[in-house]
């Protein structure tokens, strides 16, 4: 079986020990099965994402010995086609138009942080159909509709992580509880949600497995009805622990006191970096 993975970050800020955990391991597994490793930067989030975050990385990348096979995909130079594909999902009834405040539209389009609890929408909206759209709404997935859609379908995904190993299949009432109405695109912007847009790309690159934190796995659901919705293919999912801060905490992009960079400058070499992470130097 082909191989094909990515790496796929936001450049909102620099690269820290958990991102280069994540990358080395995507890296080394596509190198061991004879696959390709790809870069993506998912830059969809306009007001966070900065050039010099996608340099450095590509940088930090470079350093650590992760060259990347082919172009690098920016997911800004795409959502036109993003949105052209949405349009087609309303067609069918699928989504519907909702005019709920900008905080909460936010939240639920955010990449999800580990121990902030899924923000299930209350469906206030969900009566409106798609003709009463105003170009300040944002399109919501009717879920209901879209499972009765593929009540035929197989709804399931392969993790290889050690985590979560095994077939999962995907729960209709635990997808209630859990995902609900996902806002798919922003109001008033022309911007889909983070987990639409790596769905789309996951499948237009190729990708047959996809290698990530474990603080995505709870999304992995609402990706593969999104998949069967749209007819594209199901990777097989591998995610992995996280690098957690000497409190336990998981890293975020604000802790550039793990910053590859800084490591960098303070003179440790790749080696100590996979070290640090606890991966075997090559
Ligand atoms: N862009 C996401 C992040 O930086 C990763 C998405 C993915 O790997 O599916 O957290």
């Amino acid at each position: 079986m082909a191989f094909v993975t990515r790496f796929a970050p936001s450049p909102t800020g620099p690269l820290h020990l958990g991102h280069a955990y994540s990358a080395i391991l995507a890296h080394d597994m596509a190198r061991e099965a004879g696959g390709r490793f790809l870069l993506r930067m998912e830059d969809t989030d306009l007001e966070r994402c900065r050039a010099e975050y996608d340099r450095l990385i590509q940088q930090d990348l470079v350093w650590l010995g992760l060259g990347w096979d082919g172009p690098i995909q920016r997911q800004s130079g795409h959502i036109a086609t993003y949105n052209t594909r949405l349009e087609a999902l309303a067609g069918k009834g699928l989504l519907y138009p909702c005019s709920c405040t900008r905080s909460d539209i936010r939240a639920a389009l955010a990449a999800p942080q580990e121990g902030v609890a899924f923000n299930v929408y209350p469906g206030t909206c969900r009566h409106r159909g798609i003709e009463t759209r105003t170009a300040s709404d944002a399109l919501r997935l009717n879920l209901d509709a879209a499972l009765a859609s593929l009540a035929a379908a197989e709804l399931s995904f392969a993790e290889t992580g050690p985590g979560h190993f095994g077939l999962h299949q995907v729960d209709p009432e635990q997808a209630h509880r859990q995902i609900g109405d996902v806002v798919l695109s922003r109001k008033g912007e022309d911007i889909v949600a983070y987990f639409l847009a790596s769905a789309f790309d996951d499948a237009d690159q190729g990708v047959t497995h996809v290698i990530r934190g474990e603080d995505l796995f709870d999304f992995t659901p609402v990706q593969v009805i999104l998949q069967h919705l749209f007819g594209l293919p199901t990777p097989v999912y591998h995610h992995h622990r996280l690098i957690r801060d000497d409190h336990g905490k998981r890293l975020a992009k604000r802790d550039d006191a793990r910053a590859i960079a800084k490591y960098r400058a303070e003179g440790a070499t790749p080696a100590d970096i996979r070290r640090m992470v606890g991966l075997p130097t090559p």
